[in-house]
């Protein structure tokens, strides 16, 4: 068994992605946030990032969109240890094509224990607390059998 302690930093990189019918939910919530999350490193998946840079006027660090290996590329993020924090506005009520993948991504958010808020009030306590912006060290327990 491994025991990590991961340092986060104040100014946090945050993935950003939302499911079709939650894109709008997601707009508003980054558009009343916009002060808090212009002052971090943002990731998205594309459709998701491109919808955000339009309404923010901020870089995003886009990648594919999510159907097409998003979230995958957002797992491996996580993984690596290159994502802090995951806001993912997931659909509960439409089947997704891309299910296993987004079940994988929420899943290594999990495994690597980074916060993660799936709706709107998540969120919003996510980014109210004080530790959104201050260090934080997480420990993370990989399990591993070898
Ligand atoms: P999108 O992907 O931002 O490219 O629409 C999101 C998703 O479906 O996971």
């Amino acid at each position: 068994m491994e025991n990590l302690r991961v340092r986060m930093n104040p100014r946090k990189r945050v993935a950003l992605v939302a499911h079709d019918n939650k894109k709008e939910e997601l707009l508003q919530w980054a558009k009343f946030n916009a002060g808090t999350l212009k002052s971090h490193e943002l990731f998205a998946t594309g459709t998701t990032g491109k919808l955000l840079s339009e309404a923010l006027g901020v870089k995003i660090k886009k990648m594919m969109s999510g159907p097409v290996g998003g979230d995958q590329q957002l797992g491996a993020k996580i993984a690596e240890g290159k994502i802090d924090v995951l806001i993912f506005f997931w659909d509960p009520l439409e089947p997704q094509p891309h299910d296993p993948d987004v079940k994988a991504l929420l899943r290594i958010a999990v495994v690597w224990n980074i916060p993660v808020a799936s709706n709107k009030a998540s969120a919003d306590f996510l980014i109210s607390s004080p530790l959104f912006h201050s260090e934080y060290e997480r420990n993370v327990i990989l399990n591993i059998r070898r």
